[in-house]
């Protein structure tokens, strides 16, 4: 089970019709809204369809700093 923050980065499997793969996580709870980077778009997703349309998280910036870790 994928831990999802505020601020992260997620990689889908899917393009947006807009043509972008990267989304930011937006807001948390049972449903998890992430926006498209390429379009600004946001939507709500169940945690458990997210789950299954993510290729990769990227933990959110801040955090990346203060882990000096990228992934
Ligand atoms: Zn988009």
């Amino acid at each position: 089970m994928l831990d999802f923050a505020l601020g992260d980065v997620l990689h889908l499997r899917k393009q947006h019709p807009c043509g972008s793969h990267t989304w930011t996580v937006v807001r948390l709870g049972a449903d998890i809204g992430i926006r498209c980077q390429g379009c600004q778009r946001r939507v709500l997703l169940p945690r458990s369809e997210l789950e299954r349309r993510v290729k990769t998280r990227l933990p959110a910036p801040a955090t990346a700093v203060e882990n000096g870790d990228a992934l």
